[in-house]
């Protein structure tokens, strides 16, 4: 899985040497702050004080004065889903998330437009009545209504719920005959009529699967949009969440124009299958490490499993959760053992998506009882997003070695739909508690988890140690991390989660130059500066990949 062969991106230009002089925050555990560093051939050759590093650069190395500046590692986004963002945020579909649209009028209107301008079928990603305030649920008669003829296809920005119209479920050979994709299901009415909901990843593919085909061709130039744009806050090593080796040729080409990140694939658990390619595979800069898999949903449309019900509010009841529900999960666990038994014993790591603290004990139970049958030294089981975890499942994955990462932007955008619309001060104010992990002696990560929300590690650190929310107020129920923490959240602790710390994720020597040149050391910042700071240079392998302008 780790191999060291020396290639380098394609496209990029690198210089024979750079020679960085002033502030550099190695996050080596040994010496966490350097005077300079040296890159050669994309690796790092030296860092340390400036009189022995300038030392060992050559006459003609460039040298960048870092001034005010601080250089720190590349950044890691150890949830991500490049390949199916790039999509998702390209001119195949049509943008109405929260980030982009605020009103609930103003996305109906988008929907009504979107119709209009695409006859043949209208394709929207983002949909969230919590934070759209006053949007219904968009009901299979209001669609047919809206798109006629016109297949109109709607994906939850939690990416767990999609929306259809009659003329969808048509074009994509679905009928309230169909069976339920194995972990998904279709919504159906008392006389067992599909309703124009379905849940989670299998009824999404099923319905835009076939439709996107021209997006999937045009894969590799999307990619290289996308990833120029993780560039650009910072990111060179991202995950994929949601492989699919029907991909693999996307990448293949997209490594003739060059890669601008390292990308590290999570192929999608099918029952019954095994892994599509050998566990070691690929290079340092794209291989497959391991395989995902969903416990449970979204807790923005009702399906989490949880051992306390949701609050019984007007915004809940909009999205469709009945009083007293306690949510759900997507698989039983003999469904689950049977998944994990497929992968684990061949040496994957697994990371399974869990947000209901039920849906966490359920994947913790399977796991011990997998490491059991197939005991492995060091497995990183990862357990994703983990929104009511807590003290005693934090302690209690510390002893079985699980790590965790968390979409700490729940906090920022949804902190008040927590509190206040779906689980009151208890639950949805300790809403992931990173702190609780870090105290438990857990490596956790942070993640904006692809166009869920905007990708930005320097909100996601501010959001952990402040737990501030975007309209002002906090989540402080339990106490943030440390600034010192969130860095590692994001670099050296990102990148073992994703089998990447021998080669990235500090500044040490022998480790490629992945890169970033913040506009000022963050620690001369207070936390809530952070998100201001700016990303003026992105390097993988020495090589610049984005430049601010
Ligand atoms: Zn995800």
């Amino acid at each position: 899985m780790l191999t060291t062969p020396t290639e380098m991106p394609a496209a990029a230009s690198i210089p024979a040497e750079t020679l960085f002089i002033g502030t550099v925050i190695t996050v080596a555990p040994e010496n966490p702050r350097a005077e300079a560093l040296l890159a050669r051939g994309g690796r790092i050759v030296a860092v340390g004080d400036e009189s022995s590093v300038r030392a060992a650069a050559s006459a003609d190395a460039q040298v960048v004065e870092l001034g005010s500046r601080a250089l720190l590692p590349g950044f890691v986004e150890a949830h991500g889903h490049p390949t199916d963002t790039a999509i998702a945020l390209s001119r195949y579909m049509i943008d109405i998330r929260p980030v982009t649209i605020a009103a609930a009028a103003d996305v109906m209107t988008a929907i009504r437009d979107g119709v209009a301008a695409r006859p043949d079928g209208a394709y929207f990603t983002g949909w969230d009545s919590l934070l759209q305030s006053g949007l219904e649920e968009p009901g299979i008669e209001l669609l047919d209504e809206i798109g006629g003829g016109t297949p109109i296809v709607i994906l939850h920005n939690s990416g767990h719920v999609v929306y259809f119209n009659t003329a969808a479920a048509h074009a994509a050979g679905i009928d309230k005959n169909s069976p339920n994709p194995v972990g998904s299901h279709w919504v159906r009415d008392d006389a067992g009529e599909l309703t124009g909901k379905g849940f989670e990843v299998g009824a999404f593919f099923a319905l835009l699967g076939g439709v996107l085909q021209d997006a999937q061709r045009e894969l590799p130039a999307l990619l290289t949009t996308y990833l120029t744009g993780l560039n650009a806050v910072g990111i060179t090593t991202v995950s994929d969440m949601s492989w699919t080796h029907a991909k693999a040729p996307a990448l293949e080409a997209l490594r003739q124009t060059g890669v601008t990140a390292r990308l590290r694939l999570y192929e999608m658990s099918v029952p019954g299958a095994s892994a599509s390619v050998p566990l070691v595979n690929g290079d340092d800069l794209i291989s497959q490490v391991g395989v995902k898999t969903w416990a449970d949903g979204s807790p923005w449309v009702g399906n989490i499993l949880l051992s306390f019900p949701y609050l019984d509010t007007p915004a809940a009841r909009a999205v469709g959760i009945e009083p007293g529900s306690k949510g759900s999960a997507n698989y039983t666990r003999e469904q689950l053992d049977g998944i994990v038994d497929q992968y684990f014993p061949h040496g994957w790591q697994l990371a399974c998506h869990a947000h209901g603290d039920l849906a966490i004990d359920m994947v913790l139970d399977c796991w011990e009882a997998l490491l059991e049958r197939s005991p492995r030294a060091d497995h990183r089981l990862r357990l994703e997003h983990v929104g009511t975890m807590n003290p005693a499942q934090f302690e209690r994955a510390a002893r079985l070695g699980v790590t965790v990462s968390f979409l700490i932007d729940h906090v920022y955008y949804w902190g008040e739909v927590l509190v206040n619309d779906l689980f009151g001060p208890e639950h949805g104010g300790s809403w992931t508690d990173a702190r609780a992990a870090l105290d438990a002696g857990l490596r956790i990560s942070l993640h904006n988890d692809g166009s869920v929300t905007p990708a930005e590690p320097l909100r996601n650190m501010m959001v952990a140690i402040t737990r501030a929310t975007r309209s002002g107020g906090h989540l402080d129920e339990v106490p943030g991390i440390t600034l010192e923490e969130a860095i590692r959240a994001q670099t050296i602790d990102a990148a073992w989660q994703v089998q990447a710390e021998q080669l990235v994720g500090s500044l040490e020597v022998g480790k490629y130059a992945d890169l970033v040149v913040l506009s000022a050391d963050p620690f001369t910042v207070t936390p809530d500066q952070l998100p201001a700071l700016t990303v003026e240079s992105t390097y993988l392998a020495g090589a610049p990949v984005y430049q601010r302008n």
